[in-house]
């Protein structure tokens, strides 16, 4: 029989679900998600070597809540409750769950007991990753607290003959520094897994994997110019060659000169064997975008704008059997596909790949281009889009581009762009008064984007920048510099 070792994670909605999974596999252990839904036969079944609950929006003491059965806590497998899932576990097991007087949010420090098999190789004192209204107020029993901060007495505790742990905060995302060996120390250590499961087969199974399910079938991408879709773009192409058609739509809402960039890797002078369209839509999109400001709206309109040429570039080729689009866990995350979160955004392209899909071999400058979002600068233009507002923020974008690309140092942000608010203000150029846009820039630091810190851009570069970008771009006399978090901000702006 199979003996591939298995970890569990249980979503309960967690914005983060995707990354605990992720982090397991870092540890070479193969990991599933699945809803707290599943049923408890199921789960023994599968007989993970150890279950991971993720956290979650709700409240467990609510009515309605997700919950689990307590059996779940009797399987003689480890379990790690994470936040939502800590607070359940307590819940469950006959402990106190209550709202905290003083929410935590954002990095806290934390003091930790480093002689406990969870935390083994963990400093004593170290921070850690909070986002949460709800406290454990009394542990079930048979726990005993391992960790503490100034405002959460239970942060980690553990019921070790039971196998039982919980964490409070979120050691997934890299904001918790040790957060992956605490990971490491459960999976592997407490659950016993020996970590012989290997990332790098992933492409070659995918390719293969591809290769069986397009057969002779011809596939149509959809290429946005962004990172991931060119990813996906070229494992199909390394998988089925030619039987692949990309169509690439110029929306009118991509980087100066963006467009052209793109058709010089993807077109027909490029290093890849496929089939490229580019279909030029921007009049199309102004149109269908006129007098919509909702975000929401936005979105949805230039998704399904997308959807709408792909299917006349389809009926164009003919027979089309396949149709990709390729993403990553944030977006899927975000867009409430990846199970049980919230809806902080729609993305119009998730159902895509995994993000590993970078070991593929691809041009450098082409992977490490900076992430752009499908909908392009239509949610970097805060309101209603226009050919006018695009020119601006284009402009002010390549201009911020190119002053941050001549700098060095390591605060050179991950992500960062310009965007124009929707506000216009009262400035003064050469004696005149003047009444126009004020343009933002923003720069992240964050390896995985789903949280990022503002990046602490030299006031230099900054002020070079604006002064570019008031003097060579009409229409904005104001820029601003964005030092917002995410969360509680996200990285784009709609
Ligand atoms: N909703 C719960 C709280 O606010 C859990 C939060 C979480 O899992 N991030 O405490």
């Amino acid at each position: 029989m199979d003996s591939k070792e298995l970890v569990l994670v249980i979503d309960f909605g967690g914005q983060y679900n995707q990354l605990v999974a992720r982090r397991v596999r870092e540890c070479n252990v193969y990991c599933e998600i699945t809803s707290y839904r599943t049923p408890l036969d199921k789960i023994k079944e599968m007989a993970p070597k150890g279950i991971i609950l993720t956290g979650g929006p709700n409240s467990c003491y609510e009515q309605g809540a997700p919950s689990c059965s307590k059996e779940l806590f009797n399987l003689g497998i480890p379990v790690l409750g994470l936040c939502y899932g800590a607070q359940l576990m307590h819940l469950v097991l006959g402990g106190e769950v209550k709202r905290a007087d003083h929410r935590e949010y954002g990095h806290t420090d934390i003091e930790i007991d480093n002689t406990t098999a969870l935390m083994a190789d963990v400093p004593k004192n170290t921070t850690c990753w909070m986002s949460h209204n709800d406290y454990i107020s009394r542990m079930a029993e048979g726990f005993v607290s391992i960790a503490h901060t100034d405002n959460c007495p239970v942060a980690a505790a553990q019921n070790e003959a039971a196998g039982l742990y919980s964490i409070q905060f979120h050691p997934e995302v890299l904001h918790t520094p040790e957060g992956t060996k605490m990971l490491y120390n459960f999976v592997r250590n407490i659950c016993g897994c020996k970590g012989d499961w290997r990332m790098d087969s992933f492409v070659e199974e995918s390719i293969r994997a591809i290769r069986e399910k397009v057969g002779n079938g011809r596939v149509l991408c959809a290429l946005s110019g962004g990172v991931d879709s060119s990813v996906a773009a070229v494992l199909l192409s390394k998988a089925v060659g030619k039987q692949l058609t990309c169509v690439f739509v110029d929306h009118g809402l991509l980087r100066k000169n963006e467009g052209d960039e793109v058709e010089a890797v993807f077109g027909p002078n490029g290093p890849y064997d496929l089939n490229f369209i580019r279909v030029n839509a921007a009049d199309r999109y102004y149109e269908k975008l006129k007098g919509v400001e909702e975000p929401e709206r936005k979105r949805k309109i230039i998704g399904e704008e997308f959807i709408r040429v792909f299917e006349e570039e389809a009926k164009k080729i003919g027979t089309v059997d396949f149709l990709v689009q390729g993403t990553i866990y944030p977006d899927v995350v975000e867009s409430g596909l990846g199970g049980e979160s919230a809806v902080i955004k729609s993305h119009h392209n998730v159902g895509g790949l995994p993000d590993h899909v970078l070991e593929l071999g691809i041009p450098k400058n082409l992977v490490f281009r900076q992430p752009f979002p499908g909908p392009g600068l239509g949610i970097r233009i805060i309101g209603e889009v226009t050919a006018e507002k695009v020119r601006i923020v284009q402009d002010a974008d390549a201009i911020f581009r190119e002053e941050v690309g001549k700098a060095t140092g390591d605060w050179i942000p991950d992500q960062y762009f310009a965007a124009l608010t929707n506000m216009r203000s009262v400035g003064v150029m050469g004696d005149e008064r003047t009444y126009d846009y004020a343009v933002v820039l923003r720069g992240v630091k964050t390896i995985d984007f789903m949280t990022a810190d503002a990046a602490q851009i030299p006031w230099e570069v900054l002020q070079t920048t604006m002064s570019r970008i008031i003097n060579e771009v009409r229409g904005v006399n104001r820029v601003l510099f964005d030092i917002t978090s995410k969360p509680p901000g996200t990285i784009e702006m709609e």
